[in-house]
């Protein structure tokens, strides 16, 4: 049984760290863009009065906030299918090709869905 069998142990308790850890991530990005937007960086941004650069500069790691934060989610929906998968005893299976991913790659991204080939095939296709 998938209870009974240690690396999936070892895997849940990884991916339950990596959880909280980019819980915690995600928390502060988005009080880091809420905060900004509510203009808490004024102070520091006055001090380069509407410089098109500046501006720009600002945008871009508005943007890469945004995009810190998607990714994040994205990852937190992904470990959390994976906890699920564990629960009913599918973890490990491609959720594509229905084979068994690679424990190498299970070690590597214990949060994958699909297997290397399957993967690689999907981000061909995107
Ligand atoms: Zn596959």
């Amino acid at each position: 049984m998938t209870e009974a069998d240690p690396v999936v142990m070892k895997l849940r308790q990884r991916l339950l760290a990596d959880r909280k850890r980019i819980e915690e991530e995600l928390r502060t990005l988005i009080e880091s863009e809420s905060s900004e937007s509510a203009g808490e960086s004024m102070g520091e941004l006055s001090m380069y009065d509407n410089h098109p650069a500046d501006m720009a500069t600002e945008t871009f790691e508005r943007e890469k906030n945004e995009a810190l934060i998607k990714n994040a989610e994205t990852i937190l929906k992904r470990i959390d299918m994976a906890l699920e998968s564990m629960e009913r005893g599918t973890y490990g299976i491609c959720r594509e090709c229905k084979e068994r991913i690679s424990s190498e790659r299970l070690e590597a991204l214990p949060y994958a869905v699909t297997c290397m080939a399957c993967q690689e095939r999907s981000e061909r296709k995107t």
